[in-house]
């Protein structure tokens, strides 16, 4: 009655390739064969709302593990197999996928190929760490059971055998451990429990094992027996909102996700339409300690009907929103599906563009309802978004302009740009700005106290990318981003735009002196009309800001072009310094140059710029002591 088969050609091509670690995640048979068993108790189900006697109610998985004899048993009591079923359905792999199973192997991709999604062929995952696989089946509705065994390469063969139960019993015999893997360590009963745990919590069904564990205290204590069930049976996610206290959703984020903190804001959504979905989403508290690093990968965990698929789906989330973490469980994508496909598949598309509107959404709520949570969220990840305006030159920036905050002058609190705009002044035409290392130096820097005193507020910007998400913005409700300290501000009136004019035309002489010891620094000395106390700043012209320019010269590969601002030295015409330049110049012309650099070297410690020659800064200051003790 027994007969010894071949696989077919391509099927032991596929295997040899498969057992020959192309895939690296071994531990995955375990989900195959618990997904197959699933799927076998569905269909008797699913017969059971037609057919009598069927014991619905009992449909489960069991799994028992001999750490000594290195053995797995899995075993359900769904459809079961008969004869012809264990020789199609096990004699066979990768039946229709042989064309891309070639293109696959031509191109040797051989890091990321998930050979068992993309084939179907899961069953064949216990050769991973099997060396014989039986397969004990005997199908629902009928009287004899067979048996197939098979050690994965030389075929296999089909024989009659008893089974009283209808159902599917699967033995592996694990290989034999090598140094770069211990199989045996898959019949430990932890592993089990842990990889039911991490690949199968959600299936339907019970998966039980029997436990062992000591009961009793001293002389009483006992080894103990008993079945536990593994899984917990329902997702979370399928449970309703309403009925799901925060510290559940906190509880299974920690475990899942691995954090010590709650999450800041918990995103649980069902969406229906051209792909239905379950996603539940969260905004971890604080930022990942390698989160602005190479180290951190962004992605959702990706299910199918509740069957894990993988880890970190990386084009569920976009870049900009890479800091969520969470889960999408769909019954529109297949078990069969690689990271590669995913790239390609539409369904997935559709779910990340919905995924990112929903997060959008929620940011947005939490921006005009919880205030400060918002400045909590954006402390951790603000910068984040800042550098999503910024990438792919701006393609996402509707998305999240108005998720964008920035400390202002005014009190010194963060604002969102539409608030800036809804306050500005009459007449107001465009958005200031000023950058900086910290709100408290840009605060002081010359050119702010005019706009300021002139009733204007200006947007601090600490960040290094800010100036470059606002250069990409380029504008906000039609109103320009305006630097303070680049170009004409054009805040001075036509009287004092006069006046001005008039006393460069008088000091001509003097302005000419001064840029020309200048020349190499600078490319022009003006009468400056932004600077209210302050004797002295520097300003660039329109083009690459400083702020700019010291964000390029930190750039890995430096500045090569060495681009630079266009710097102009401005100084205060209604400042006593001018009277004492005038008054040096006209004693002695040639001491102008000494007081040009010192400005100049001034000016450049107020930008925040290191002096190109300190001694010599400091040298000049204490000769002016010393001259004026005398
Ligand atoms: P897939 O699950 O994608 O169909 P598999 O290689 O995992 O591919 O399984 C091949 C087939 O073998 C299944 O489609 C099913 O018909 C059958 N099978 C596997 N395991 C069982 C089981 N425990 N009970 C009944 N049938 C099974
Ligand atoms: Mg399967």
């Amino acid at each position: 009655m027994s007969r010894n088969k071949q696989f077919k050609a391509e099927s032991k091509r596929l295997l040899d390739l498969m057992i020959n670690s192309i895939y690296t995640h071994k531990e995955i048979f375990l989900r195959e064969l618990i997904s197959n068993a699933s799927d076998a108790l569905d269909k008797l189900n699913y017969l059971s709302f037609n057919e009598e006697g069927i014991d619905r109610e009992n449909l489960k998985i069991k799994i028992s593990t001999d750490e000594q004899n290195k053995t797995i048993i899995i075993s359900d009591n769904g459809i079961g197999m008969n004869e012809s079923e264990l020789e199609e359905n096990l004699g066979t792999i990768a039946k229709s996928g042989s064309l891309v199973f070639k293109q696959e192997l031509d191109e040797n991709k051989k890091d990321d190929v998930d050979i068992i999604g993309q084939f179907g062929v899961g069953f064949y995952a216990a050769f991973m760490v099997a060396k014989e696989v039986v397969v004990e089946s005997k199908k629902y509705n009928e009287e004899k059971a067979y048996r197939w065994v098979s050690d994965g390469s030389n075929g296999y063969r089909i024989d009659e055998c008893d089974k009283a139960d209808r159902g599917t019993t699967i033995t592996l015999f694990l290989k034999d451990d090598t140094k770069e893997e211990n199989y045996s360590d898959f019949a430990k009963q932890f592993k089990i429990e842990t990889l039911v745990k991490k690949y199968s919590d959600y299936i339907r069904y019970p998966i039980t094992m029997m436990v062992s564990k000591y009961e009793g205290e001293g002389d009483d204590k006992q080894l103990v027996v008993e079945e536990k069930t593994l899984n917990s049976m329902v997702p979370l996610w399928k449970r309703k909102r309403s009925e799901i206290k925060d510290e559940e959703y906190n509880e299974f984020y920690k475990n899942k996700f691995n954090d010590y903190a709650d999450p800041q804001k918990v995103i649980h959504t069902h969406v229906e339409g051209a792909v239905t979905f379950d996603a539940l989403l969260f905004i971890p508290s604080h930022a990942p300690y390698n989160y602005y690093s190479q180290d951190y990968e962004k992605g959702l965990q990706l299910y199918s009907s509740g069957v894990f698929i993988m880890d970190k789906a990386s084009d569920l989330i976009p870049e900009h929103f890479r800091f969520v973490r969470g889960l999408v469980d769909s019954q529109d994508l297949s078990l069969n599906i690689s990271r590669e496909m995913l790239q390609h598949d539409r369904q997935l598309k559709v779910m990340a563009n919905r995924i990112e509107k929903k997060i959008q959404s929620e940011l947005k709520k939490m921006l005009a309802n919880e205030r400060e949570e918002y400045e909590k969220f954006w402390a951790n990840f603000g910068l984040q978004l800042k550098y999503g305006v910024y990438n792919d030159f701006g393609a996402h920036k509707d998305m999240l302009v108005d998720l964008l905050l920035f400390t202002s002058s005014k009190e010194k609190k963060l604002v969102t740009l539409k608030e800036y705009v809804e306050r500005m002044k009459e007449g107001q035409e465009v958005i200031y700005f000023a950058s900086g290392d910290d709100v408290n130096k840009i605060d002081q820097l010359p050119a702010a106290e005019l706009v300021k005193d002139k009733g204007y507020e200006i947007l601090y910007l600490t960040d290094n990318v800010d100036e470059f998400a606002l250069q990409v913005l380029q504008e906000y409700d039609s109103k320009k981003f305006k630097n303070i300290t680049q170009g004409d501000l054009n805040l001075e009136s036509e009287e004092e735009k006069k006046q001005v004019e008039e006393k460069k035309e008088e000091n001509k002489d003097l302005l000419e002196a001064l840029k020309e010891s200048l020349k190499d620094k600078v490319s022009d000395v003006k009468l400056s009309t932004r600077l209210k106390s302050h004797p002295v700043c520097l300003s660039a012209d329109e083009g690459l800001s400083f702020e700019m320019e010291k964000v390029l010269a930190q750039m890995p590969d430096g500045n090569p072009y060495g681009m630079k601002a266009v710097r102009i030295l401005e100084i205060n015409p209604n400042h006593a310094i001018f009277n004492a330049l005038q008054n040096v110049y006209a004693k002695d012309k040639d001491k102008i140059s000494k007081y040009a650099d010192l400005l100049y070297d001034q000016a450049l410690l107020i930008e925040g710029f290191d002096l190109e020659d300190p001694i010599a800064f400091s040298n000049a200051v204490c000769e002016l002591m010393v001259e004026a003790s005398k």
